[in-house]
């Protein structure tokens, strides 16, 4: 997500509200949304099944049913990533030269895969620029 200071645009990690230095790799989602590589990894041992359907602050599909895998950190319960997109920004992490670290897919809960209704709204607004 982005906060807006005096002196700009920050970037905030969306899930653990930390500020991005500009540097650090994170995976961007849909709206300006950031998920950094620490809660990323956090998120890969801790993602859970819930209980009914969801949306996913990343890839802002809502419908998401419960089968599929969330995972909030529950000092900030409003940003929700799919499993989907966890693992994709696994994979994405993964091969990011520097980080020092490898997606190791058997290490973790087997990707689910589940079919989610299309969204019905035509709102592919971009109205963010303004
Ligand atoms: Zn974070
Ligand atoms: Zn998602």
């Amino acid at each position: 997500m982005q906060r807006e200071e005096p002196e700009g645009i920050v970037i905030v990690c969306d899930f653990c509200r930390r500020d991005w230095d500009g540097q650090e790799a994170m995976i961007e989602g849909h709206h300006g949304s950031v998920l950094c590589l620490p809660c990323m990894k956090q998120a890969l041992i801790e993602q859970a099944v819930g209980e009914g359907k969801y949306k996913c602050t990343l890839c802002l599909r809502f419908n998401i049913p419960p089968e599929l895998p969330r995972w909030v950190n529950p000092e900030h319960p409003e940003a929700v990533v799919c499993q989907e997109c966890l693992y994709q920004a696994a994979r994405t992490f993964g091969r990011t030269p520097g980080l020092g670290w490898k997606f190791e897919p058997a290490a973790y809960p087997p990707a689910v895969k589940v079919k989610i209704p299309k969204p019905e709204t035509k709102s592919e607004n971009s109205e963010e620029s303004a």
